[in-house]
């Protein structure tokens, strides 16, 4: 830390990103990326002559990808916002809608980077424990008068809240925002897309990066009222007009226009999810119903640390935290069949290795 930066900022504990190693060939089953690559039409679009045009700027409107989303969604244009990862659409949620009066609620164990980026804004927030079982109580959600951000289907847990729950969220707290973080929704959740009609304090906020196997590309966007796209361009436009590069618009208009894609990659990675959930549970792990491209797992007696070195070793990267709540868990990405048998082999061998 440099002896000039701004006071408020040194106390901010950065969000660590899963690892990209750039040398060694490993398995990344790390950050839930998709095993497969992106549509088709992606490949297509991405050609000399568009990057010859990278000479010009970007359309800040981003209209192509912005009409697509909509067309995808049946709601208006003015519904949508398109951002750099919905880590910015997040960022540009806590940026509008926080402050030292307006809190946010979210549960303690969630996407790690809710509590950096209130810290990074001042947005004053509580983060609400999680039930034993690693369910959210909805109690702690209806009527609590604060804005709240839920990721569901939720991390690293891999739980879904049902739309009924959801629902009753947005209606107990009609002067708050309800943002939900929708990453994961198409392995299995229901969005809260269809609420949209109904609720104006609700933002569906969705990504490019696991579903749509564009996590390089960066995309993201927001889906809600007018009045809160509105403001979310508000905040765009006094930060970064260009956020979405002219590659990034084209990749997601032909990402977003192959539903029959996105339909088959899912499925593969839902089928194979069934087949690791069982294998796993039958090696004796505890596994949780997973709604999402990755399982959250343990094995009771084996300490997570000497998993995650096991497979680490074997050239499998997993994720894995300190929090002690957590600390014996894995959260495994879902990559191809062929990769999943390569980590089912390595955790076998570590536990014959164990037993040994
Ligand atoms: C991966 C993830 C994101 C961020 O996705 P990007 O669009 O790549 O920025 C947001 N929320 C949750 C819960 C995620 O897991």
């Amino acid at each position: 830390m440099s002896r000039f930066l701004s006071q408020k900022f040194a106390s901010i504990e950065p969000y660590v990103p899963g690892e990209q190693p750039q040398g060694r060939q490993y398995i990344k089953l790390n950050t839930n990326e998709s095993p497969y690559p992106p549509a088709p039409g992606v490949i297509a679009a991405i050609n000399s002559e568009e990057v010859a045009k990278l000479r010009l700027y970007s359309d800040p409107d981003a209209r192509p990808l912005v009409a697509a989303i909509a067309r995808r969604f049946g709601v208006g244009e003015d519904q949508v916002f398109v951002g750099n990862g919905s880590d910015e659409v997040l960022a540009f949620s806590f940026l509008a809608f926080g402050g030292e009066e307006k809190r946010f609620r979210f549960p303690a164990l969630s996407y790690g980077f809710y509590p950096v980026f209130a810290r990074l804004f001042g947005v004053k927030y509580e983060a609400v424990p999680l039930r034993a079982d690693f369910t959210i109580d909805p109690a702690d959600y209806i009527g609590c008068g604060t804005n709240v951000v839920l990721a569901n289907p939720n991390a690293p847990t891999g739980l879904a809240l049902g739309l009924d729950v959801i629902e009753e969220i947005l209606r107990s707290n009609p002067d708050s925002v309800v943002v939900v973080d929708e990453a994961y929704v198409d392995f299995g959740g229901e969005s809260a897309a269809k609420l949209l009609e109904k609720y104006d304090n609700l933002l569906v906020v969705q990504t490019f990066s696991k579903s749509r196997c564009l996590a390089g590309m960066r995309i993201g966007f927001a889906l809600g009222s007018p009045d809160l796209i509105g403001d979310l361009q508000r905040m765009k436009f006094s930060f970064n007009p260009y956020n979405l590069d002219r590659l990034a618009i084209l990749a997601g208009t032909a990402a977003m226009e192959d539903e029959a894609y996105l339909k088959s990659c899912t499925e593969k990675v839902c089928a194979t999810r069934r087949r690791v959930t069982d294998r796993l549970r039958e090696m004796g792990f505890e596994v949780l119903e997973s709604k999402t491209n990755f399982v959250f797992a343990k094995k009771p007696g084996l300490p997570g640390t000497r998993l995650f070195a096991g497979l680490r070793e074997r050239g499998i990267l997993v994720r894995h935290w300190d929090d002690p709540l957590i600390v014996d868990y894995l959260r495994i990405s879902i990559g191809s069949d062929a990769e999943m048998d390569t980590f089912l082999s390595a955790v076998r061998e570590i536990l014959e290795e164990d037993a040994k």
